[in-house]
């Protein structure tokens, strides 16, 4: 199945193709998903694509199937598959498509898209259209010739659509669909104990990131699909395709042992089978192709479980340095009646036999940095320069261990990867991946320093010993114009986890400016100039980044005249931070602060990205927040989507609400980050105080405008920008603003959680001059 992000794919269809079928399935999805928002974290960009990443592993655990990605980066979205191409490369991302089809081989690939504007967003609709080209350019020896070195072509026997409908009308379309296939994932599996349809809610529901937690259905649920090439199907997706033992070359006995297997098979004594196992193994050993060497190991462990025979390799921390080592043990246990050999002696009866070495840190390794992200990004695209890593779901494990063992004469080889055991006292029992670490973790700031006016400022930079003591220097450098004091200093970091902060002063230059501050750890003849990000969430295993020891610096005139600020945290943005850059004292409020605190005490209160989506505490408050502003406040509402409010979709009550006079929140976006953006209502003094707003505020901007603009609104309000997409209708619902008693109301939708992190200084200017409205 072949589609663009995390979340497109139909859980329920993957579900009923592996666990039902049995068939290896497989979800190619274009891009980590990096581009959206994040509903459980402050997570955004790359850490987001690895949260995502670990949501699609933990969702294929569930379902069954396989998990394969391309090199695109989901850059946000985009409304064409012309523009979602050209920011891709066409023929870049079209060779990994081809590339994952020539490795997985698939009889049938299945688009969850049209590739026609059906479809909405550009990157759906490109999944589909290089779906379809890839379909046939697998098969063509003229195409990506550099990838046969590797693979060989393939030609998959059909392409289908998994047929969408999302309204009425669409369904209707689809009950019209000829020769469609239907399909019904709502079949209950006695074996499982569940529809496939629940089971696809479990698998969902792992998309946490997202908020996508969901039903588990039950009863029928019919899917259709057509076919757009290849030869047609009128009965089954797998018409015309051999999908017993008999399509390999002398495979057909193997079949007839492993169904005498199936049918012996008892649930109570599983071992009796292992001899019809073995003697199916000692077959395959006589047929050389591809299927066969996959099914051999899937053969094998197989005969593991059916023996009763349990591996495990472990290693003693789950962290080393280059240059370090791991003590790792192997362990195995025999808990069923066969007679087991483990490196030539046998084996005790349920009691576990362990064996231990230490083996070196991989000094190669620069650290277990997501293989995706070691290189630098080239545009919207990831580069990754071994061919071979490339549609990887995540990187190979660290270290395999290897167990030999002989089962009924045979002589067969495990590999298990070596992981770190560890108890949570809450969870219970959990597993991570072993990692290379720098000694040293050198965190600095994450976002962009931001210097509002000329005045120094103290910036510090953590340390923390990742495995033992460590001491050393840390250097720190900025650009011409700009100085840090002291260059360096010293540190001793007694123990695993210890920590220190060094402060270093940093004086902008007068005029505007920007620079890279770095900085370097230097730690026995080895530089470090990482830090090291953890990311721990309970449904995927810890995830550990190494961005860059390195943070943007921006020097531009600010003024902000709000000192005190209340911010209503919504999905969760980085916002706070970046305000509190600008010198002001930024609090964020509880729901008890909405209903009891004083609001007269600030300056400004802001509401975070989606707040009025996620608190009902503001919601059930907005009578105080309408107060606050009559009585002199001013109030900035971000962004908010439709979906949540508890009272329905557009024009209902909450939504007319969310300002001191009715407003309707709609679907409309600027996704193009450079649209020109005309002032409305040029005489307005938010544009003009404190800070002079102009054009060039409006330069700079990263990965779109805004989202979800202001539909209707009432005359009170005066809209202040006109901005939309390339060849598009104007927009005038970016940002709002009405006089409201004394007091002040901004309702803006541009992207202000993505401009301030990113330090764009007309993002601040002008975020700068909302704050201060009331002043
Ligand atoms: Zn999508």
């Amino acid at each position: 199945m072949i589609a663009a992000h995390p979340d497109d794919e139909n859980t329920a269809l993957l579900a009923y193709f592996a666990r039902g079928r049995k068939v290896r399935t497989a979800y190619l999805s274009l891009t980590r998903g990096e581009g959206g928002q994040n509903l459980i974290g402050s997570e955004q960009g790359d850490a987001l694509g690895v949260i995502r990443t670990q949501e699609l592993l933990a969702a294929r655990k569930i379902d069954g199937a396989e998990q394969f990605f391309t090199r695109a980066i989901d850059f946000g979205f985009s409304k064409t598959p012309q523009e979602t191409l050209e920011k891709w490369g066409h023929d870049k991302i079209l060779g990994d498509v081809v590339w994952v089809i020539r490795r997985f081989q698939p009889d049938v690939i299945i688009l969850r898209f049209s590739g026609t504007p059906r479809d909405g967003h550009g990157q759906h609709q490109a999944s589909a259209i290089l779906g379809k080209e890839a379909f046939s350019a697998a098969a063509d020896p003229q195409r990506f010739p550099e990838q046969l070195r590797w693979v060989k072509t393939w030609q998959a026997k059909r392409l289908m659509w998994n047929v969408f409908a999302f309204t009425r009308e669409q369904e209707k379309e689809a009950e019209q669909l000829k020769d469609r296939i239907e399909i019904d994932p709502g079949e209950y599996d006695p074996v499982l104990g569940h529809s496939y349809g629940e089971i696809a809610g479990m698998s969902r529901s792992m998309h946490k990131s997202q908020g996508m937690g969901t039903f588990e259905r039950r009863g029928s649920q019919k899917n259709w699909l057509v076919t757009v090439a290849g030869d047609k199907a009128t009965k089954d997706v797998f018409d015309g395709i051999d999908i017993t033992w008999a399509r390999v070359p002398g495979g057909q006995p193997l079949g007839g042992i492993l169904d005498e297997a199936y049918i012996q098979f008892d649930a109570q004594y599983p071992e009796k089978v292992v001899p019809l196992l073995l003697k199916t193994r000692t077959a395959m050993a006589e047929i050389h192709h591809p299927v066969v060497e996959r099914k051999r190991r899937d053969l094998d462990e197989a005969i593991a479980l059916a023996s009763g025979l349990w591996m495990d390799a472990t290693a003693d921390r789950y962290a080393s340095a280059p240059g370090g080592s791991f003590k790792v043990t192997r362990t195995v246990l025999a808990r069923g009646p066969l007679a087991i050999e483990f490196n030539g002696k046998p084996l005790p009866h349920n009691t576990p036999v362990a064996v231990t070495d230490t083996i070196p840190a991989w000094t190669a390794e620069t650290y277990s940095q997501p293989y995706w992200l070691r290189e630098p990004k080239q545009g919207d695209t990831y580069a990754v320069s071994d061919q071979q890593l490339i549609g990887l779901a995540e990187n190979h494990p660290l270290l395999d261990g290897k167990f030999h063992v002989r089962i009924g004469g045979e002589e067969i080889e495990y590999s298990r990867p070596v992981v770190f055991r560890y108890i949570d006292h809450v969870q219970g029992e959990l597993a991570r991946p072993i990692i290379v670490v720098p000694a040293v973790a050198v965190d600095t700031p994450s976002k962009a320093l931001v210097f509002g006016n000329g005045t120094a400022r103290q910036v510090d930079i953590e340390l923390r010993a990742t495995t033992g003591a460590a001491s050393g220097q840390l250097r720190v450098e900025a650009p011409a114009g700009w100085t840090v004091e002291p260059a360096s200093r010293d540190f001793e970091l007694g123990d695993t986890d210890q920590e220190c902060v060094l402060s270093f002063r940093v004086t902008p230059p007068d005029r505007d400016a920007r620079g890279t501050l770095r900085a370097t750890a230097t730690v026995g003849g080895r530089t470090i100039s990482n830090g090291v990000q953890v990311i721990d969430y309970p449904h995927i295993p810890p995830q550990v980044l190494f961005p860059p020891g390195a943070t943007d610096l921006m020097r531009a005139d600010i003024k902000l005249l709000a000192k005190n600020i209340g911010y209503v945290s919504g999905a969760g943005d980085q916002v706070p931070e970046a305000l509190r850059q600008l010198g002001a004292t930024v609090g964020l409020l509880t729901p008890t602060d909405l209903a009891r605190a004083d609001l007269s005490a600030y300056d400004a209160i802001v509401t975070g990205v989606r707040a009025y989506n996620t608190r009902p505490d503001l919601r059930a408050n907005q009578q105080r927040l309408l107060d606050y502003i009559r009585n002199g406040g001013t109030m900035v509402v971000q962004y908010n989507t439709l979906e949540g409010f508890g009272f329905g979709g557009e024009n209902t009550p909450a939504l007319a609400h969310i300002g001191p006079y009715p407003l309707t929140v709609g679907r409309e976006r600027v996704t193009v980050e450079d649209a020109p953006v005309k002032f409305e209502d040029p005489t307005n003094p938010l544009l003009h105080k404190p800070n002079e707003i102009g054009a060039r505020d409006f330069e700079g901007w990263v990965q779109e405008r805004g989202l979800y603009f202001a539909s209707k609104w009432d005359e009170h309000y005066r809209p202040l920008f006109e901005t939309h997409d390339p060849n598009e209708k104007p927009l005038l619902g970016s940002t709002l603003y009405a006089r409201y008693g004394k007091g002040a109301y901004i309702f803006t939708a541009f992207s202000f959680f993505r401009e301030l992190p990113a330090g764009v200084p007309g993002a601040y200017r002008l975020f700068a001059n909302f704050l201060s409205a009331g002043k």
